[in-house]
């Protein structure tokens, strides 16, 4: 068995320069209260640099110009670009687009490869991904509603979608519907390509979110009430095949909590060296923060949080690339609720320590904070990875055939003493 926890050197560069541009180039403009297109014109000379050096959503499969790095390494990568909530965008692998372009490439026709995925892999097309419904359970999409029926060759679509990100920003959206009412409930449901200036479709406004209570033009990201009103598509519009809905989702799912948890990780570090910085100088009841038991037991919690989650982390990315992503669900389940939960108490403990300036805005972790709070809701909430993770742990396990638990002290002494006789009787002699 071979355990190596070494980076290969080649690859060790990428990450250096990636973590010098982060730190140099695009945590600074983080300060910047600007509107988006602003920003995204200051981003564009360094999107230009991470092309030049071939990271350019290295996430992608390399005939699409993705770079084949596999799990492991673009876990590292990710753990570079998760320091500022801009790294993504720099890097071409922000959500919903990293999600949405695997699985156009996976179940695109040619004529929507050539439509969406490659204008979009060009940083010249956006997308949004539009599933939740606000009046039915996020968790369980067999419950969708929106539908879209069939008149002649097209499907006509009816409804709201809620919380869609970036809907302002998108060029166009993969939107989850019913197809087939009558149909087995997980074969209910197709994903349809809609045009942002299709008729019908409309933004019916911004939601007001704990990180962003007032959405405008200098907000990063918005999430969206979107609207379908009549709205035709042609039949050629649904992405792979009528009833693939939910399987197709789901190919968005494994790797990319890889990435998002490793982006924890990188938030959480962040916090720390606020944390570690702040108790090296600031000084009270005779003697400096560094020096009292609890802020230490903040930073050694902290840091063993942080290394645990980062060592499951990479299992989780290592097994995925040795085994796929069905033999990892287990591992991808658990780095999801326990990563939010490392993300939340480390940045609570670094505000903590830095008192009123910790929750003042003069300082980063207040938003990271809110930012934060949304991992333990977002590509599934905690209780649903909470239940995967119990019930693939639990399949190898049996009642004892006795009723009895196998580990029961006077059944086991009875066995030992049966098997060890000889030994017993040399003792008692
Ligand atoms: C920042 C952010 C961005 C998002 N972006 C998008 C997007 O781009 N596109 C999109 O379609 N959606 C998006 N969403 C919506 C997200 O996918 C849903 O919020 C999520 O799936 C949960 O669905 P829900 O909000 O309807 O909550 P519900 O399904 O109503 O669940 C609410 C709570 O009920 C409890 N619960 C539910 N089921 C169970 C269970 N089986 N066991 C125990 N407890 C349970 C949990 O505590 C859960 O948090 C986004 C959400 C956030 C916060």
């Amino acid at each position: 068995m071979s355990w190596d926890f070494s980076t290969d050197p080649g690859f060790a560069g990428h990450l250096n320069w990636a973590h010098e541009l982060m730190i140099e180039e695009v945590e600074p403009l983080e300060t910047l209260d600007v509107p988006r297109h602003e920003l995204n014109r200051a981003i564009k000379p360094l999107q230009q640099q991470v092309k030049d050096r071939g990271l350019w959503a290295a996430h992608l499969d390399p005939e699409l110009g993705g770079q084949g790095f596999g799990q492991v390494k673009l876990g590292l990568l990710n753990e570079q670009v998760g320091r500022s909530r801009l790294g993504p965008w720099v890097f071409g692998n922000q959500a919903p687009d990293a999600g949405n372009a695997e699985i156009l490439a996976l179940n695109g026709s040619l004529e929507q490869k050539r439509r969406y995925l490659e204008p979009m892999l060009a940083g010249t097309l956006r997308s949004a991904f539009a599933m939740t419904e606000f009046d039915v359970a996020g968790t369980d999409p067999t419950l969708l509603q929106l539908c879209a029926t069939r008149d002649g060759n097209d499907w006509v679509l009816e409804g709201e979608k809620w919380f869609i990100t970036r809907a302002e920003d998108a060029d166009f959206f993969l939107v989850m519907v019913v197809t087939d009412p009558q149909a087995e409930p997980h074969r209910r449901a197709s994903i349809v390509i809609v045009d942002k200036t299709q008729s019908g479709f409309e933004i019916v406004r911004n939601i007001g979110s704990m990180h962003d209570p007032s959405p405008g033009p200098t907000s990063f990201e918005t999430h969206s009430v979107i609207r379908f009103t009549g709205c035709r598509l042609p039949a050629e519009s649904v992405l792979g095949q009528a009833g693939d809905g939910f399987v197709i989702a789901q190919q968005r799912l494994g790797p990319g909590r890889i990435h998002h948890c490793m982006r924890w990780v990188a938030q959480a570090e962040r916090a720390l060296e606020m944390l570690c910085e702040r108790a090296t100088y600031r000084y009270s009841h005779g003697r400096l923060l560094a020096d009292h038991q609890t802020i230490q037991n903040y930073i050694a919690d902290s840091a063993a949080e942080i290394h645990g989650l980062r060592l499951m982390t990479l299992h989780a990315a290592w097994r995925i690339d040795h085994e796929g992503t069905r033999a990892s669900r287990r591992e991808i389940a658990m780095i999801k609720y326990h990563g939010a939960k490392v993300l939340l108490d480390v940045i609570d403990r670094s505000i903590q320590a830095h008192g009123s300036l910790g929750y003042s805005s003069d300082m980063p972790l207040e938003e990271m904070y809110r930012w934060g709070r949304a991992a333990r809701i977002y590509d599934g909430p905690d209780e649903i990875h909470r239940t995967v993770a119990a019930r693939l742990t639990l399949k190898d396990y049996r009642p004892p055939p006795d009723g009895v638990p196998s580990e029961f002290m006077p059944n086991r002494r009875d066995k030992a003493a049966r098997r060890f006789a000889e030994l017993l009787d040399m003792v008692s002699t």
